[in-house]
């Protein structure tokens, strides 16, 4: 019996043959695949700058530094997200603070959002879970108002749109982070990267990265640098970017796809799913159903050669955030969409054929 698993990268010739060009040239990191592929994420995404990183984690951290959040302030995101989005905030020695989502689409709820700004609220992470952009202008005008920074966790979303923008451009933002693990859209197997259209952010993006060290016109020896703050070795190597711009370039194919699986699931399964917003062209990374009985479909489901997850485990009912204070019942919608979800098969190399077959092994078990 054939299985599925709920994602997959995709990986052809192209992609394998740009990764071992990489791997005979002069460069294995801080080459011109790095360069190449920040240029390209920066074209797809209409944003000045692009800094590639090691993971999405390791940019959603120096995106918390260089928003200049710490200790004593607070940074407010979404329980409904992998624990990165809220681990960022923890690194910097900042309070981490969740808003309860939208049921209908699972983001943070910007109304939600408002509720929890206090005299110590620093930055807003937005994440666009399942690929599906938050209401970024609601969001923008929040934090506006109070002069706060938004990072947009775009873990899920690149290929998205918001409204005539691209998840990326940071039309509504001061930063957003990709990740680019096998799972999600595209890959370079780890790897990230951080767009914004700030000089003064990617500077900041730059220096975290690498040590913290900088190198200014007037120190000519290549040996001279100074180390300004404390930074990290979060540095993406050439033939991981070498893949990445490889695997951009089918990023509109795969979204194509990935909409089209999603579409057939809406119309065939008749189970109920996440509703996209009219301001929503996004490029799905996963397709979540709400389940009555989910723990004996989970497992009823992985019987019958599907292998599904569970997106995500409320991030503040995690052991390590009770210690600031949280416990289950503080973000009930949260807390119920997570009663109910489980992610069924997408990812582009799944066929018609494959369709067909995981919605009759569902309805069997349904
Ligand atoms: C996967 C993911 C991350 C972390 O990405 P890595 O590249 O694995 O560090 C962060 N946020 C969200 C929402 C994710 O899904």
């Amino acid at each position: 019996m054939k299985t599925y698993g709920y994602g997959h990268q995709t990986i052809d010739q192209s992609d394998i043959d740009a990764v071992i060009e990489t791997l005979q040239s002069d460069y294995l990191t801080c080459g011109p695949a790095v360069k190449a592929f920040e240029r390209a994420v920066c074209d797809y995404t209409d944003a000045k700058y692009c800094v590639a990183v090691s993971n999405a984690t390791a940019g959603l951290h120096i995106a918390a530094l260089a928003a200049g959040l710490g200790k004593g302030d607070e940074g407010i995101t979404t329980p409904i997200t992998f624990l990165s989005s809220a681990n960022c905030i923890c690194f910097t020695g900042a309070t981490p603070v969740f808003a309860d989502i939208d049921p209908e689409t699972a983001n943070i709820n910007p109304a939600e959002i408002e509720k929890r700004i206090t005299e110590k609220t620093k930055v807003l992470i937005p994440v666009h879970f399942a690929g599906q952009s938050c209401d970024m202008e609601a969001i923008s005008k929040i934090a506006k108002k109070r002069n706060l920074i938004v990072i947009e966790d775009a873990a899920h979303a690149i290929g998205s749109d918001y409204k005539n923008t691209k998840v990326g451009s940071c039309t509504y933002s001061d930063m957003t982070v990709f990740s680019f693990h096998p799972v999600k859209t595209i890959t370079t197997g780890e790897g990230g990267a951080v767009t914004t259209n700030s000089k003064e952010l990617y500077d900041k993006l730059c220096a975290f990265r690498a040590h913290g060290m900088h190198k200014d016109g007037d120190m000519v020896n290549t040996w001279e640098y100074e180390m300004r703050e404390l930074g990290y070795n979060y540095r993406m190597t050439d033939f991981q970017a070498a893949l990445g711009i490889s695997q951009l370039k089918k990023l509109d194919a795969f979204k194509a796809r990935r909409r089209a699986i999603v579409a057939y699931y809406n119309e065939h399964l008749g189970l109920p799913h996440l509703i996209e917003r009219d301001f929503s062209n996004a490029c799905f990374h996963l397709y979540p159903v709400l389940i009555d009985n989910r723990r004996d479909f989970y497992f009823k489901a992985r019987e019958a050669g599907l292998n599904l997850q569970v997106h995500y485990i409320p991030v503040h009912t995690q052991p390590y955030y009770a210690q600031y204070g949280y416990k289950k019942g503080d973000y009930p919608k949260a807390e119920n969409y997570y009663a109910h979800c489980i992610s069924l098969p997408l990812y582009p190399a799944l066929t018609d054929e494959d369709l067909k077959e995981i919605v009759r092994r569902i309805k069997e078990i349904l």
